[in-house]
């Protein structure tokens, strides 16, 4: 949702050459500007729209007053990653939402709500220029534990720092070579700068936590080895399974998981090929299936990745409801659009085409009405009869939604996890097996970045008193 004072950004025409970050920050000056707009309400309903309750209200005065260190700390009390959340948190239908400017009941913020995210962005984007941390804490009674975090995801390097900063000693454990989860491999770079995240993991080691790449957990050490070496352990798995659609010719070179294909690109660096030494195939007539961040995001590298190639782009989203219903940031969405994306709504695959050596050709899809609101919420969308099409798809990019991970559940039948494979934690996190804590992704939930954090220090301040107390 683009609205008052927006911040510059690159045209259309130039982005789909490059990743470079599409928005750029808001200038002091715009910073000011747009704060003043806020009323500083008696009763501040944006507080209650932030998953992790910060003091929304505070650090607009703050930053109308200048007194952006001030601010800075503010926001820092409740969320340790603010430069990257205030770049892809879904603000509209979090605390822009709960914002007075938007009418009570609407189901995404008004144009005109106060433009939170991009104020934290500001304030965060300050503090790391002018290198700006909470002080560490060391609490003596704590120092000589040690805690093992599996994952280093959103969650993963949260809980990492919480528990650094009150002397614990850390270790994260990664599967992949490079840290981060899906900040790193599947939210591409022209939303979430690299140099951001590489800032917040080098912070993280310079305050002693040690992160080992390339172990899987389960598989290289198992949870019961890591329980003997350490007094608590974090379990921040994420949710990396991909969905699929589930129809004839799915299984067809060049119908990829948008797990993959964003992995190839932003983790791999496949935009660099042969220079990094990971290829993907870019069709000539790309879809995209989902409505969701990872729809967009594959959507937009894609779209990069043939305009890099001296392809002309031509990547279409094909999604059963409306865009109304879309799960995605609204600012992601009308940057799709401005970058040439072809949205298809109502519109549902049933099956992909083959040509002569196996590779999808075309796509079949048949056309949908909406009914009554499913589980979910949203209106439920029905096939309807004799409606089926066809259009071209020499690649085919699946964004359905994903699932948890099941490596390390598996094979530790002690853990217990409900129906989808979600680790079952009580309120303070806590999952079966005693001094084992889990969150973000791989407990459930709204899947986003703040909500994994604001799990994951739950989870620290209980493995804190935890300790503490024995
Ligand atoms: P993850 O980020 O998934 O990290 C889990 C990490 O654990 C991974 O690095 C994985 O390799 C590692 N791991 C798993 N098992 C093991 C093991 N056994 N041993 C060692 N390591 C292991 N949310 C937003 O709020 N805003 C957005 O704009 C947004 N965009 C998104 C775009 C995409 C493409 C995707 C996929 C998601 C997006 N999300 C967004 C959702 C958000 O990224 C997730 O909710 C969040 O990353 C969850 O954090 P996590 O720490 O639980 O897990
Ligand atoms: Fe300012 Fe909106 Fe919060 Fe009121 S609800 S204090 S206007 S940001």
């Amino acid at each position: 949702m683009k609205n008052k004072i927006s911040p510059h950004e690159l045209s259309a025409d130039e982005r789909i050459n490059n990743f470079k970050e599409v928005v750029s920050g808001y200038s002091r000056q715009e910073a000011i500007e747009e704060a003043r707009r806020c009323l500083q309400c008696n009763d501040p309903k944006c507080i209650g729209g932030c998953p992790v309750g910060i003091d929304i209200k505070k650090f607009i005065s703050q930053v109308v007053k200048g007194d952006f260190k001030g601010a800075f700390y503010t926001i820092k009390e409740k969320n340790n990653f603010p430069s990257i959340c205030g770049r892809v948190c879904p603000a509209e239908y979090q605390c822009r939402k709960a914002c007075l400017f938007t009418k009570k009941g609407s189901g995404c913020a008004a144009e005109n709500s106060i433009n939170i995210h991009f104020l934290e962005r500001f304030v965060a984007d300050y503090g790391i220029k002018h290198n700006l941390q909470l002080p560490l804490k060391a609490n003596p009674k704590l120092t000589n534990y040690r805690v093992a975090v599996v994952g280093s995801g959103p969650a993963g390097l949260c809980i990492a720092g919480e528990l650094a900063r009150v002397g614990m000693k850390v270790t994260i454990f990664e599967g992949l070579h490079q840290s981060g989860g899906v900040l790193r491999y599947g939210i591409p770079s022209f939303r979430l700068p690299r140099n951001i995240l590489n800032y917040e993991i080098d912070y993280l080691k310079n305050i002693g936590v040690e992160i080992v790449n390339n172990i899987v957990i389960g598989r290289t050490k198992t949870l019961d080895e890591l329980k003997k070496e350490f007094s608590a352990i974090f379990l921040g798995l994420g949710a990396g399974i991909p969905s699929f659609l589930g129809i004839k010719g799915e299984n067809l070179a060049n119908v990829y998981s948008a797990n993959e294909f964003l992995t190839r690109v932003n983790l791999m660096e496949a935009d660099k090929f042969p220079d990094y030494q990971t290829p993907v195939n870019i069709g000539k007539n790309i879809i995209v299936v989902g409505g969701g961040n990872t729809a967009i995001d594959s959507a937009r590298v894609a779209l990069r990745m043939q305009a890099i190639n001296g392809i002309e782009p031509d990547v279409s989203i094909l999604y059963r409801r409306t865009e109304q219903e879309m799960p995605a940031r609204r600012l992601e969405v009308i940057h799709a659009k401005e970058e040439g994306v072809n949205f298809r709504f109502l519109t549902q695959p049933v099956e992909f085409i083959s040509d002569n050596k196996g590779f999808t050709k075309e796509v079949e899809s048949v056309k949908c009405e909406l009914g009554k609101p499913d589980l979910s919420g949203r209106k439920r969308p029905i096939a309807k009869k004799g409606t089926n099409f066809r259009i071209k798809a020499d690649l085919a990019i699946i964004a359905v939604g994903l699932r948890a991970n099941k490596l390390l559940t598996s094979l530790t039948p002690s853990l217990k996890v409900d129906k989808w494979g979600d680790i079952i934690v009580d309120k303070s996190m806590q999952a079966s097996l005693p001094g084992v804590y889990a969150g973000g992704d791989i407990v459930g939930g709204e899947g986003t970045i703040i909500e994994a954090m604001g799990m994951a220090k739950k989870a620290a301040a209980s493995i804190i008193i935890n300790i503490s107390n024995n």
